[in-house]
């Protein structure tokens, strides 16, 4: 079905006055659609994989009231799509469809899932081309970002189909002679798995591969801001032949979303990126049924530049840590902290590197700074800029909206920053790098602890000792030496303090769900 037939289905289930003004905005894409925007969209009418409904037991479906929510791409305004606004009922389903499944999926031998996700990989590198487009259609990172994010999403399945044979189990020595003593580790159940917009794919298979290779079964909620990668990467599972019920989808009222799968006993886990404030929203409801949780919260990650940095390196890795995706992602660096002796060389570089940066449409080549998610996002970055100026702050380049308008804004650089500064305190998620001037090690250790944050770090030094002992000194869950870009699928991502609980990728990510079980055989000794 093409994407327009699909957007005027979805219209048809809608009110019909809401139909009506949807109606409108779809024609209204398509007829001003580039003629770029024309090849993606018929690049996804063809694939197979432009999915606008929710998956609950294999089955696509609308909302029951058939209400539908619009997504629209950050860079135009423009409506991508309808998809459905699902709330309570739907999840019910979906959480029962996933707790049927989980049955005959955890009793699968681990080599059997480990083939399914194997496949699931395949299918999404094979699509990796149209999977990009779609994040930067919904989402608005440049194309070459989006294609990264599908090597990096996607190899969480690889890793995770390989992890799903290696799930042991321990024989322990008995303390009396006639015992046997095993531990079993055992999938947890059924999983909540609630993901934000700011990595459409890589933060659901981060969590859904674990789990579907140790046995579990999913209800995944996206984000209502980028909805499409998830349902196309379900379609993708679907096509590898992971049984209908093992991976479901549901999006819309968030609440009312988040509050189902909360109160219901038959989720025995929420796993869940995004807001700080979310999160602990989300663990204190886990309390009333006793849920393992596992979260990935907001940071206010430290750069820290010393005097014996090489100064070429610091520049391209903090460069690289700040701006990806427009400074929208949790590891993204929030205040240059920079010792005095390189203060003003590397600020003068700095600059010099964020000024080439090119602001536009994910889209068009060479650009390197895409919009942001939305108006709210620019709004804050406005207030923590007037904030930092209000209190001494300088701006040396940036600092407004770019001319291109909609939530475009200009890759910004402030200088003599401080601590007391929102900029600093809070996470800025956007283009803004505030850098702040210190004296010695230990002041500079002392500034970057300061916050309840404890995610991502970054040290660029060319002292070895310097760079084990502040390591080691740092609050946070991961630290890059010499390196602004650290993330992958074989090490330990995760938070200190309120950044977060648990860890995903690795070989720890899968302990996330899983339950230990001790089995104690007795009277072994008789005949
Ligand atoms: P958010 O507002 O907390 O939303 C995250 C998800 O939670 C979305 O799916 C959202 O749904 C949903 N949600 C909102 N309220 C809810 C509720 N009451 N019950 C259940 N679900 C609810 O965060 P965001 O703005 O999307 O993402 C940005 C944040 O994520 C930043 O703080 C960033 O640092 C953090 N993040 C952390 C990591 C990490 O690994 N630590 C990675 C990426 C992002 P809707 O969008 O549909 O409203």
């Amino acid at each position: 079905m093409s994407i327009f037939r699909m957007a005027l289905r979805s219209c048809r289930l809608s009110s019909q006055s809401f139909c009506a003004a949807h109606m409108h905005q779809d024609f209204r894409f398509f007829r001003q659609m580039s003629m770029d925007a024309q090849s993606i969209a018929a690049q996804l009418n063809t694939s197979g994989i432009f999915r606008t409904q929710g998956l609950i037991g294999g089955k696509w479906t609308e909302a029951y009231e058939g209400n539908t929510i619009k997504v629209h791409n950050p860079a135009t305004g423009d409506v991508i799509a309808n998809v459905p606004c699902m709330g309570k009922r739907e999840t019910s389903d979906a959480i029962s469809s996933a707790y049927d499944a989980f049955s005959s999926w955890s009793k699968l031998a681990a080599s059997q899932r480990s083939k399914f996700l194997r496949k699931w990989y395949d299918l999404l590198i094979a699509h990796k081309e149209v999977l990009g487009k779609l994040i930067t259609l919904e989402q608005g990172k440049p194309l070459i970002e989006a294609m990264g994010e599908i090597s990096y999403g996607a190899s969480f399945i690889e890793f995770y189909a390989e992890e799903a044979k290696r799930v042991y189990g321990d024989i322990i020595p008995a303390t009396l002679a006639d015992r046997r003593l095993f531990v079993l580790k055992q999938p947890v159940g059924v999983v909540g798995a609630i993901t934000p917009w700011n990595f459409p794919l890589a933060m659901i298979t981060r969590k859904v591969g674990p789990a579907l290779a140790c046995g579990c079964t999913v209800v995944i909620k996206p984000s209502e801001l980028t909805p499409l990668t998830a349902l196309a990467a379900a379609e993708l599972s679907l096509q590898a032949g992971i049984p209908p019920g093992v991976v479901n989808v549901v999006m819309g009222n968030a609440s009312d979303i988040g509050d189902t799968l909360l109160e219901s006993p038959q989720v025995r886990k929420i796993t869940f990126t995004g807001s700080t404030a979310v999160g602990k929203k989300l663990m204190a409801g886990s309390a009333a049924t006793v849920k393992k949780v596992s979260l990935e919260l907001g940071g206010n990650a430290p750069c820290m530049v010393f005097d014996d940095a090489d100064l070429d390196v610091a520049v391209k890795g903090s460069l690289a840590a700040k701006f990806r995706n427009s400074g929208q992602t949790c590891v993204c660096v929030n205040r240059i902290i920079v010792q005095e002796g390189i203060y003003e060389k590397f600020a003068k570089a700095f600059a010099i590197a964020v000024q080439n940066l090119k602001v536009g449409n994910g889209f068009t080549e060479g650009v390197a700074q895409g919009p942001l998610i939305n108006e709210a996002a620019v709004q804050k970055v406005e207030s923590f800029i007037q904030d930092a100026v209000s209190k001494g702050a300088t701006v040396m380049l940036g600092g407004k909206r770019h001319s291109l308008g909609m939530t475009f804004y200009e890759p910004t650089v402030i200088s003599n920053a401080n601590s007391e500064m929102l900029i600093s305190r809070e996470e800025v998620f956007g283009p803004v790098a505030p850098l702040i001037r210190f004296k010695t090690e230990e002041e500079a250790i002392r500034i970057a602890n300061d916050t309840n944050a404890g995610l991502a770090s970054y040290i660029f030094t060319t002292n070895v000792q310097r760079s084990w002992r502040v390591s080691e000194a740092l609050e946070y869950g991961l630290v890059g030496v010499n390196e602004g870009i650290i993330s992958t699928e074989v090490a330990p991502f995760g938070g200190f303090k309120q950044s977060g609980l648990g860890r995903e990728g690795s070989k720890y990510g899968i302990d996330e769900y899983l339950e230990i079980k001790y089995i104690c055989l007795g009277n072994m000794d008789r005949a």
